[in-house]
């Protein structure tokens, strides 16, 4: 059992260990066809340089096989652009690896992406997509004009090819976040609304509806002081803190790669630059697994946003 607060504190001092790894998240850089508000990778298209060669990936594929890790859950940016991403997924599921790309929908529209859902769909990749709103003003305000039109056109697509249908073996997940600096509300109710609202405006089907808290940290923190809500923000996650919730926590059982191989205990240390290391950082290259588990993973005030009410990691909330 982990060290427990027993009030509401002011910084985060939960003392969190690795547990047994079983997913690698590889996210493969920040390039993305979007520049969202709440991008805590601080994505966007002029994101050339900060992306995973083929070398990196190779070495991906090769810790799957050392470690025999279950699941690769691959994210960006739009990690679809990287031109090592087809690459990965290819590979992951010839060993029979589940494959989840994080996808924003608008990427299955773009040139050179002609047949990406059918190459989705084909290899049984899980999608999680984002879709922070059923309406089009928050879609926009979010992610920008037009997006809300061009996610439901992709996800018309990919119900078109099986996805979201029962028993297809093509699962498709929607990832709502906030629009306002607030709490997401009760992830089993918003999931209920999403679905009919999709259902009767567009007659499009999913999954499961993640709901996901913002982070408030690099593009998102930059965000909230220009409209001068950083502060009450930051208060609500904090008095919000949900200490149950520190159970099932996403760094106790991911492993976070970045595109250049370095390694971090969650994709929000990563966006921080909060690499794990050992006098040196670990890399994808030379890391045995064996030496992570019962390590201490790195917190910081941030963690408040994945302990707030019910909590949030990248499979949405964690009660
Ligand atoms: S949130 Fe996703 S879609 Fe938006 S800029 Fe970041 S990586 Fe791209
Ligand atoms: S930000 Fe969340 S997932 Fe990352 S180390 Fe903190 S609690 Fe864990």
């Amino acid at each position: 059992m982990e060290d427990l607060f027993r009030e509401k504190p002011s910084s985060f001092n939960a003392r969190l260990h690795k547990g047994r790894i079983e997913i690698l998240q590889v996210n493969v850089g920040k390039l993305c066809n979007l520049a969202c508000v709440h991008c805590h990778v601080e994505a966007g298209p002029a994101k050339m340089r900060e992306n995973m060669d083929q070398k990196t990936a190779e070495a991906v594929i090769r810790f799957l096989d050392r470690f025999k890790i279950k699941t690769l859950d691959i994210t960006g940016g739009a990690p679809e652009m990287n031109p090592r991403f087809r690459f990965l997924v290819t590979e992951a599921r010839k060993r029979n690896v589940h494959v989840i790309d994080r996808c924003n929908l608008t990427v299955l529209f773009l040139e050179g992406q002609e047949n990406l859902a059918e190459f989705l769909a084909s290899n049984q990749v899980e999608l999680i997509a984002s879709l922070p709103c059923y309406l089009r003003e928050n879609v926009d305000k979010q992610r920008g004009k037009g997006t809300f039109d061009e996610s439901i056109e992709a996800l018309k697509l990919l119900n078109c090819l099986g996805y979201g249908e029962k028993d297809s073996g093509l699962v498709l997940n929607l990832v709502y976040n906030p629009v306002g600096p607030h709490l997401p509300p009760c992830q089993a109710e918003l999931e209920k609304d999403y679905k009919e609202r999709l259902s009767r405006d567009f007659g499009i089907i999913f999954n499961q509806l993640y709901a996901i808290t913002n982070m408030p940290i690099t593009r998102y923190e930059k965000y909230l002081r220009a409209l001068n809500q950083y502060d009450s923000y930051i208060e609500l996650l904090n008095q919000s803190f949900n200490p149950v919730t520190l159970e099932g926590l996403m760094c106790k059982n991911t492993l976070s790669i970045g595109w250049d191989g370095r390694i971090y205990d969650c994709d929000f240390n990563q966006a921080l630059d909060m690499e794990m290391r050992n006098g040196k950082p670990f890399t994808i290259f030379d890391l045995n697994l064996k030496n992570l588990e019962g390590t201490e993973i790195l917190t910081g005030n941030h963690c408040f946003g994945c302990t707030a009410g019910a909590g949030s990691s990248c499979q949405g909330a964690l009660q």
